[in-house]
């Protein structure tokens, strides 16, 4: 149903966030640092982004079993991930992506070959 919105933030940008900064399972995070960092990309920075800019992609996530919301204090909410992310690289296209192992299909962002590896 929402595979054919783009959201406001892409769904890579918050996914290499996540790899490179709270990839363990032991890790509890939120949405307000997701923000952080993203308001730290050149390209976010005159788009004044709110946490619910991401909303969607985060509920994507969680319906993916790969986030898991364990509180919520009014717009903040917090996260801890299932499995950890890993490193896959697109055979057809060379683009590079995080999938946890729960995702299936793990699909190529760009070209949405299967053939991830
Ligand atoms: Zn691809």
């Amino acid at each position: 149903m929402s595979s054919t919105t783009t959201p406001k933030v892409s769904r890579q940008d918050i996914r290499k966030i996540i790899f490179d900064n709270f990839n363990d399972t032991d890790y509890r995070f939120s949405n307000d640092e997701i923000l952080g960092y993203l308001n730290e990309m050149d390209r976010y920075k005159a788009a004044n982004l709110d946490v619910l800019d991401f909303e969607d992609v985060l509920l994507e996530m969680e319906e993916s079993g790969f986030l898991r919301p364990i509180a919520q204090n009014f717009n903040t909410r917090y996260y801890k991930i299932m499995t950890e992310l890993e490193t896959k690289t697109c055979k057809d296209c060379n683009t590079v992506s995080w999938f946890a192992e729960a995702e299936e299909p793990k699909l190529c962002p760009q070209c949405r070959s299967k053939n991830m590896a």
